[in-house]
């Protein structure tokens, strides 16, 4: 039976059980989680020189026979091999030592050819190598190689030397593993290359194959012992869009199947759009309006509507929500806006309760800790949970069994804190109803096709006009005295003041600590001023009291974790002061910012950190000094971090991503796109043979095959 990629471990011959052992301790069970593992990186080693070429200095595989092998001391015991003498074709002589490598006398002695790759050093006048990296070749063949070297001169490639020729660690490109506790990258790297070679040659890649001119086998083979670095190259391109077509096949899947989903024509008078409208102290921007047309237009066509609100900091996405919100309520639904957290949602609700104020519409909050309901309030109590609403709440509060009744719009907040999964519980069942996902983030756009392909998206791509402006300063906490002198001149002209405490993951309550220090540190230097704190420990009520009071100037500084992040709205806060301001992520310390230069005044971010130039964290702070763009620092943030640490991809869809790198690559994903969307609309059910691996990758999701 050949091998294949499915196949445990555990039958192999070629493992001992201390290796069995090791491997599956670093997570491999099967052949394919051998051979789909990317080396971490690849060297070089193909360039093979005879000893007599050899200089100080280089590095170079040597074919080479031993002729006496021996332990040695010096300040230490190694084991010393000497090499080439009358066996060299010009009497040449190399040194090889090895330290603390006691396995190698055991693998080495008088009259072996070897193959060796390492550095070449003179000692004394004696060419030596270091430690090193060697294998032992056939004799006939080793001989055969020695004398062709000599005879075409100095370079002649070793790799094609002979029939025989077997060379897995030297004189070729040779992979690199990432370390694996209990097993040599040697033995790793050979027990690759005896699985490689123990596949049929007709293998097949699990799952749909994306390129079949580039026979998978190959490919394997190119990715671990590429003869050339294109090999590589092409062979990670073969990976990498057999990935992005699995993602981009789900994206088109769901893509097609919500533009053949009916939802409910909504027909609205804009009553109360109008009146919310004209009682706003301003405008709506024209990007504001051009996404609430485009959204008005999605809700009146029979399709269920699936959009992507799109927007920076600060420009105007809850509003426009609420529009589409009041949209949905005239047209005599209820609509829902789904917050990722507890304090996200009361402060929508609380939002909309003053935006809405003296308008006769029925506004309710519901979160595991507060329900609540404003406006008007039906007189026959078991009307309740079907007259026209607002619902503002939860994730967990507003699916399956507490799924609102007459539901027409949904709004998800934070799409991307959900994942995709959760959305397809509101898309995709009882009364399909239209769905409006925000993010509070602007995500890169080869991501937003990734993650997103399947929405239509608005993208408000224009700030209020009465926004003041923000200078960003990057500050070495040493400098405290001037930046103090600053604050207290903003305070003194009436301004506020957000601290934001030191970033403390996984324990709120050491984040409370953390807090609570920093309150006393300002409490000590601005004894004259009540100073808020805010954290995620405190209860709902707690919160709304520090954030009602810094709202309404009571407090005129407020200390706070992350929890300030998204969402709140205090025009008067001119300044931040972001302490140990590099361990933020970049579009975190973006969403920080954001909760300043929401008025009209000047205002000031100071990143206190010091990181210098060039260290990791510092880039980041730049960059962050250089743009407001919000779009712009997502596309940095994706270049620093990579998608996954961007989106976290366990819960953005992606799955498990091997070859993000390509994930930047527009072409890759539109060529991935393209391809997924021709077999959509070719075999609709996925009934070709060929077709048939793709029913796997949307199974989860998936009614094919029973009707259109
Ligand atoms: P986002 O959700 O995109 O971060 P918000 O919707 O929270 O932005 O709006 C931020 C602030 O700007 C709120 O106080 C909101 O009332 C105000 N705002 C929204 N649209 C406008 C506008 N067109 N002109 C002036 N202020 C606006
Ligand atoms: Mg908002």
């Amino acid at each position: 039976m050949p091998l294949t990629l499915t196949d445990n471990l555990e039958g192999l011959s070629l493992l001992s059980s201390r290796e069995l052992h090791a491997l599956h301790a670093a997570s491999f069970r099967t052949v394919g989680d051998i051979l789909l593992q990317i080396p971490r990186r690849y060297e070089d080693r193909r360039s093979t020189k005879p000893i007599a070429s050899l200089v100080n200095g280089e590095t170079a595989s040597v074919p080479v026979h031993v002729y006496s092998a021996g332990w040695r001391f010096a300040r230490t015991r190694y084991y010393e091999v000497s090499v080439g003498g009358e066996n060299d074709p010009y009497g040449a002589r190399l040194l090889l030592r090895w330290f603390n490598m006691p396995y190698v006398a055991k693998l080495l002695a008088t009259g072996m050819n070897l193959s060796v790759y390492g550095k070449v050093r003179e000692f004394g006048g004696k060419l030596t190598m270091i430690n090193p990296d060697f294998e032992i070749m056939e004799e006939e063949d080793a001989g055969y190689r020695l004398q062709e070297i000599a005879m075409g001169g100095m370079e002649a490639p070793l790799r094609e030397a002979g029939p025989e020729t077997v060379l897995i660690h030297t004189g070729r490109i040779v992979p690199i593993y990432r370390g694996i506790s209990g097993m040599g990258v040697r033995r790793f790297r050979q027990l690759v290359w005896e699985l490689l070679a123990e596949l049929p040659v007709q293998l097949t890649p699990p799952g749909y194959d994306v390129a079949p001119t580039y026979p998978f086998r190959e490919a394997l083979q190119d990715l671990h012992f590429p003869a050339e670095p294109e090999n590589n190259r092409k062979a990670r391109l073969r990976f990498a869009l057999a990935e992005c077509f699995e993602s981009q096949f789900r994206v088109a899947w769901r893509r097609r199947r919500s533009q053949g989903r009916m939802g409910r024509v909504n027909v609205t008078t804009d009553g109360y759009l109008q009146e919310l409208l004209e009682s706003l102290p301003f405008r709506l921007t024209s990007a504001q309006t051009r996404c609430v047309e485009e959204i008005r237009a999605d809700m009146a066509s029979p399709r269920q509507m699936n959009r992507l609100l799109q927007g920076d900091v600060g420009s105007g996405k809850t509003l426009v929500a609420l529009c589409a919100m009041l949209l949905a309520v005239e047209s005599g639904g209820t609509a829902a806006l789904i917050a990722p957290t507890q304090i996200l949602a009361e402060q929508h609700f609380n939002n909309f309760n003053r935006l809405l104020a003296g308008m006769d519409v029925r506004l309710s909050l519901r979160t595991s800790d507060r329900a609540e309901d404003v406006g008007y309030v039906p007189d026959n109590p078991d009307e309740a949970d079907d007259t026209p609403r607002l619902l503002v709440g939860t994730h967990a509060l507003l699916y399956r069994k507490n799924r609102p009744r007459n539901l027409v719009l949904a709004v998800v907040d934070e799409q991307h804190k959900f994942g995709v999964a959760q959305r397809e519980q509101f898309v995709s069942s009882g009364e399909n109803p239209d769905v409006l996902v925000m993010t509070a983030t602007p995500i890169p756009r080869t991501l937003t096709l990734t993650l997103y392909g399947d929405l239509d998206v608005s993208v408000i791509d224009e700030l209020p006009a009465n926004r003041g402006e923000i200078i960003t300063a990057l500050r070495n906490p040493n400098h405290m005295k001037r930046i103090i002198t600053f604050m207290k001149s903003e305070l003194e002209a009436g301004r506020q003041i957000y601290i934001v405490a030191p970033l403390i993951e996984e324990s709120d309550t050491r984040e409370q600590a953390a807090a609570v220090s920093e309150l006393e540190k300002w409490r000590g230097i601005f004894p004259q001023e009540t100073i808020g704190l805010l954290h995620g420990r405190l209860s709902p009520e707690e919160k709304d009291v520090v954030m009602s009071a810094f709202r309404a100037n009571d407090t005129h500084i407020l200390v706070a974790t992350t929890v300030v992040e998204v969402g709140v709205d205090v025009p008067n806060a001119t300044v931040m002061i972001i302490n140990d301001a590099d361990s933020f992520g970049l579009s975190q310390l973006h969403q920080l910012r954001g909760r300043i230069g929401r008025g009209q005044h000047k205002s000031y971010c100071i990143l206190l950190s010091d990181a210098k130039p060039g260290e990791p964290g510092r880039e980041k702070l730049e960059v962050l000094c250089r743009t407001l763009n919000g779009f712009e620092i997502a596309e940095e943030d994706f270049r620093l971090r990579g998608p996954g640490d961007v989106l976290g991809t366990a819960q953005s869809g992606l799955g498990a991503v091997r070859f993000a790198e390509w994930l930047t690559d527009m072409r890759l994903i539109h060529r991935a796109s393209r391809d997924a969307a021709a077999i959509l609309e070719a075999d609709p059910q996925l009934q070709q043979p060929t077709h048939i691996p793709l029913r796997e990758l949307v199974a989860p999701e998936a009614d094919y095959g029973v009707t259109a």
